[in-house]
């Protein structure tokens, strides 16, 4: 999840409170969320993920960025428009156990944070239609607004600003990254 900053330690949860302002004057504009278990099209079984994962936009007052959030491994969702009220809180549960069991924010409970800034998007919705993982292959970008899928070679386009996209073809999760030598052989 290439710009994307893992917390997996206390002062790395420290750091990413300071980066929201520890939620103060604070709202979640956006909210993503995908469960990794889905149905196979083909034979309709099963195919087990390991959770929910949710994505947030924070906005607040007091940063001259918004913050994206990708919770992964969710046990607990719940969301409540009313947080000015109510702050959001990111807190560890069993204190003292690196990695921790579960990241809490607000009432929202996961198992990995990972987050980044990005410039401030006001009303707009900016969220893609695939959740950031960090349990992808690469997708090349071979022309504008195309790009090639590592794992089948397949190629499709997508709009630039999407850096997580599913292959049509073979249906991989891939991150886009910047071409080496044009496009795989
Ligand atoms: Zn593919």
């Amino acid at each position: 999840m290439k710009g994307y900053t893992e917390v997996r330690t206390q002062d790395e949860l420290d750091a990413f409170d300071h980066v929201v302002d520890g939620f103060f004057d604070a709202v979640v504009k956006e909210a993503h969320v995908l469960n990794r278990s889905h149905v196979h099209r083909e034979d309709s079984s099963i195919a087990m993920g390991d959770g929910f994962d949710v994505q947030l936009i924070i906005q607040t007052q007091n940063r001259d960025f918004e913050v994206e959030v990708v919770l992964r491994r969710v046990t607990t969702i719940h969301l409540d428009s009313d947080i000015l009220d109510k702050p959001l809180m990111c807190s560890v549960i069993e204190s003292g156990v690196w990695p921790p069991r579960e990241i809490r924010i607000g009432a929202l409970r996961g198992a990995e944070l990972f987050y980044r800034t990005r410039p401030k998007s006001g009303s707009c919705a900016t969220l893609g239609s695939e959740l950031p993982s960090p349990q992808t292959i690469a997708a090349v970008r071979i022309q504008q607004g195309w790009r090639q899928c590592s794992g089948c070679r397949d190629a499709w386009e997508e709009p630039e600003h999407l850096s997580f996209s599913r292959c049509p073809s073979c249906g991989a999760l891939t991150e886009l990254v910047e071409p080496d030598a044009g496009p795989i052989a």
